[in-house]
């Protein structure tokens, strides 16, 4: 499923892709059907037309990782190389130094209900932004907004 999402990634128009086949195990997973083999596979062309329908993104934003990190990793230059930057939803508690390299933005943390999702101060998740290579933890700016974002 795709939709163009303001909430996700503060101050920019993301298109949010659902990725499938997703590695996580939260115990209050809010979307089971993603640990599926399901949907369409994402490629270049896929993005390159998924961004031609959707004119004014700036942002691409992958909700799961799949099962393919070398993959992933090369979609994420693919989306720097059509000018728009990078985020990546990750339900794991830390992931490795080419994935720091490849996106703009990263969401670490689980889903955990009783914590609540990235506009609640209680959340044990947290979105950096990683620029000039630091990382940035912007969490916080969720919380002054009453958005919906996370997931
Ligand atoms: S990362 Fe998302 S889809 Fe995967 S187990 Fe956690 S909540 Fe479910």
């Amino acid at each position: 499923m795709t939709s163009v999402v303001l909430e996700e990634i503060p101050d920019r128009v993301s298109l949010a892709v659902d990725i499938s086949n997703c590695r996580g195990n939260c115990v209050g997973c809010h979307s089971p059907f993603l640990k599926e083999d399901i949907g369409e596979e994402l490629t270049p062309q896929v993005i390159d037309a998924l961004v031609a329908d959707n004119f004014g993104v700036n942002c691409f934003l992958f909700l799961g990782e799949g099962r393919d990190p070398q993959a992933l990793l090369a979609l994420a230059a693919h989306v720097h190389a059509l000018g728009l930057e990078a985020a990546l939803y990750s339900g794991r508690e830390q992931v490795e130094d080419p994935f720091w390299e490849a996106f703009d933005y990263i969401k670490l943390g689980p889903y955990r209900p009783e914590c609540g999702p990235l506009n609640k101060p209680t959340t044990n998740q947290r979105l950096y932004r990683i620029a000039g290579g630091r990382r940035e933890d912007i969490t916080a700016r969720f919380w002054h907004r009453g958005l919906e974002a996370g997931r």
